[in-house]
C-alpha cells in the first residue's frame, strides 16, 4: 500500500483529466449537500462527535485489554481468532484457510483492510479468484482499476463509462437490455453476482466495528451483498484492523448514528449486519477472524498521530477536501485516499513509507476535514506534525532547499546584506519584468524557481522596495505620511 509515485507527480497527471474532475465535482457536491442536511437535523451532533472521539480514545488507551476480551468472547462463541502482524502474515493466514476448504473462488464484501494487505493479489497468486460483491467494487474490479474513494470506489466513473465496462467485461451480460440507466446497471450486476453467491463456499469480509464484550463483528452497507456473504457460504473469514474494537453495544450506538449521516448522508444504514461466532443450522459453519496490526501499533505509539486510528472510514473528509475533489483518489496512490489517507497511510507504512512520505503535503490545511470528521480527528494538526517529522528526519541530509535556506538565513541576519541582496535581485529581475509586459505576472520562471510557476503565475518583482521608496521621500522618511509622494506605476517617485 505504498504509493508508486510522489503525490505531486501523480496529482499533476490526474489534474490533466477534465472528465475525472467533472465526475468528482458532481459526486462530491451531491454527497456534501446530503450530509449537511442530515447533520443539521440533529441538535446534539457536536455532543455525538465529542462522545465518538472520547470512546475511540478510550479504546486506543486500552487496546491490548479490549483485544483479549474480544478474542475470549469470540472464541467462546465458536469463532477462531488469528493474529497477523503485517500484510504478508495476514495474506498467508487467509490463503491457508481458503486452501483448507478446497475452494478456488471466494466472494468478498467491500473491505479496506483486505485492500490494505493486497489480499486479492495474494489469493490470485495462489490460484484463488476473489470476486467483489459491492457494486462499486465490482465495477472497479471489472475495469482492472483500483478504488478512488473509501465509500464510493467507482466515484471517478460516470454511468456511461460504467455501461461500457459492463458491456466489455461482465460475462454473459445481456447487451440488448443494458442501458446506462442506474436500475439497468444494478440489474445486470445483481444477475452476475447472484450466480457467484449461490456457488461460493467461502466469503471474506472486513468489519466496521468489533464489539469486545460479546465478540461480535459489525458491517454496515447499503446493498445487502454483505448479508448475502454472511448467509450462504459455509466458511466466513473476516479480516479486521485492531483499531475497529469498541467496548460495548452502548458505544456502538454512537457510531451507528455518526457513520451513516457522515458517509452517505442518510439517517441510518440500509443494512447493518452483526455476527457472533457460529450457530448450528444458521449462517457459516466456520468463522475465522484475522486481527490485523500492519503498522497500527507503531501509529498508536505516536501521541499526536494516533488519533488517525479513531477513523471510522466514513469518507466525509474526502468529500469536503478541495484537493481530493480535483485530483481524485488515485493521485494518493494509497488504499486510503484523501485527508485520512494523507495521515494514515504514511503512519501505517512507517519506515517503509517511500512515496507515502509526500502525502502529508497533499493538503491546503484549510481545516474542512476536521470540521466534517465525526470523530473529531484533527487532520490538519496531524498533517503538520507529520511534515515536521519528515523535516526532522531529513535534517542531517544535505539538500538544495536546505542550502538555499542556509544562504537566506545568512543574508537576512544583516540589514545591509539584506538590502544589497534585494537590490541585486531587482536588477536581475529586469528581463523578467520585460517578459511579463503589461500582464503583470510571469507564467514560467527558470530553474530553480520553476517549481513555483509549475502550478501558478508569479507576480512581477517591483522596481523599488518599500524601504527604498520611503527613504526617497522629501523628508527622508521621517515626516508624516504623504500619499502624493507615492511611487508611480513604473516605480519612480514623484520627488525622484
Ligand atoms: S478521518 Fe474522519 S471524516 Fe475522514 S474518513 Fe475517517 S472518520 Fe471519516
Amino acid at each position: 500500500m505504498t504509493a508508486r509515485l510522489p503525490f505531486p507527480t501523480a496529482a499533476a497527471r490526474e489534474l490533466g483529466n477534465a472528465q475525472l474532475r467533472a465526475n468528482l465535482h458532481r459526486a462530491t457536491r451531491t454527497i456534501r449537500g446530503k450530509r449537511e442536511r442530515m447533520v443539521a437535523e440533529l441538535p446534539d451532533w457536536e455532543a455525538l462527535r465529542v462522545a465518538g472521539a472520547a470512546v475511540k480514545d478510550d479504546v486506543l488507551a486500552r487496546l491490548p485489554e479490549l483485544l483479549e476480551e474480544f478474542e475470549a468472547a469470540a472464541t467462546a462463541a465458536g469463532a477462531q481468532v488469528h493474529w497477523a502482524r503485517d500484510a504478508a502474515e495476514a495474506g498467508r493466514v487467509v490463503t491457508d484457510l481458503v486452501r483448507r476448504t478446497g475452494a478456488d473462488q471466494v466472494v468478498k464484501i467491500k473491505s479496506m483492510a483486505t485492500q490494505e494487505i493486497g489480499l486479492n493479489e495474494t489469493l490470485e497468486a495462489a490460484g484463488i479468484e476473489a470476486i467483489e460483491t459491492d457494486l462499486a467494487e465490482l465495477i472497479v474490479q471489472l475495469a482492472g482499476d483500483t478504488p478512488s474513494h473509501i465509500l464510493v470506489p467507482a466515484i471517478h466513473y460516470n454511468r456511461t463509462q460504467i455501461r461500457e465496462i459492463f458491456a466489455r467485461r461482465m460475462p454473459g451480460v445481456d447487451l440488448a437490455t443494458l442501458t446506462d440507466d442506474p436500475p439497468a446497471l444494478a440489474e445486470a450486476a445483481r444477475r452476475h453476482l447472484r450466480e457467484r453467491f449461490l456457488s461460493a463456499r467461502v466469503a471474506i469480509s472486513g468489519a466496521n466495528f468489533a464489539v469486545a464484550r460479546t465478540g461480535t463483528l459489525v458491517v454496515v452497507e447499503s446493498e445487502g451483498n454483505g448479508r448475502m456473504c454472511l448467509t450462504l457460504p459455509e466458511t466466513m473469514i473476516s479480516v479486521v484492523g485492531v483499531e475497529k474494537i469498541v467496548s460495548t453495544f452502548q458505544d456502538l450506538e454512537i457510531f451507528l448514528q455518526l457513520l451513516p449521516r457522515s458517509s452517505t448522508g442518510e439517517r441510518m444504514n440500509p443494512y447493518t449486519s452483526m455476527w457472533t461466532g457460529v450457530t448450528p443450522g444458521d449462517g457459516p459453519r466456520q468463522l475465522h477472524i484475522v486481527l490485523l496490526d500492519n503498522g497500527r501499533a507503531d501509529t498508536l505509539a505516536d501521541p499526536v498521530g494516533r488519533q488517525a486510528l479513531r477513523c471510522i472510514r466514513c469518507s466525509a473528509c474526502l468529500n469536503v477536501c478541495p484537493v481530493y475533489e480535483r485530483v481524485g483518489g488515485h493521485a494518493y496512490g494509497s488504499v486510503y485516499p484523501g485527508p485520512i489517507g494523507a495521515i494514515l497511510s504514511p503512519q501505517l507504512t512507517g519506515p517503509r513509507a517511500g512515496a507515502n512520505r509526500t502525502l502529508p503535503y497533499a493538503s491546503t490545511l484549510c481545516g474542512a476535514c476536521f470540521d466534517a470528521c465525526p470523530v473529531r480527528i484533527d487532520i490538519p494538526q496531524v498533517l503538520v506534525h507529520l511534515r515536521q517529522r519528515g523535516v526532522d528526519e531529513a535534517r542531517r541530509r544535505p539538500s538544495a532547499e536546505r542550502a538555499a535556506m542556509g544562504a537566506m538565513s545568512w543574508v537576512m541576519r544583516d540589514r545591509r546584506r539584506y538590502a544589497a541582496a534585494l537590490r541585486a535581485a531587482r536588477r536581475a529581475a529586469a528581463p523578467v519584468r520585460l517578459a511579463a509586459g503589461r500582464r503583470g505576472t510571469v507564467r514560467r520562471l527558470p530553474w530553480p524557481l520553476a517549481g513555483w510557476t509549475a502550478s501558478r503565475d508569479a507576480p512581477v518583482p517591483p522596481r523599488q522596495s518599500f524601504r527604498d521608496w520611503w527613504l526617497t521621500r522629501p523628508d527622508g522618511g521621517t515626516g508624516p505620511h504623504d500619499d502624493s509622494a507615492g511611487p508611480h506605476e513604473d516605480g519612480r517617485t514623484r520627488s525622484g
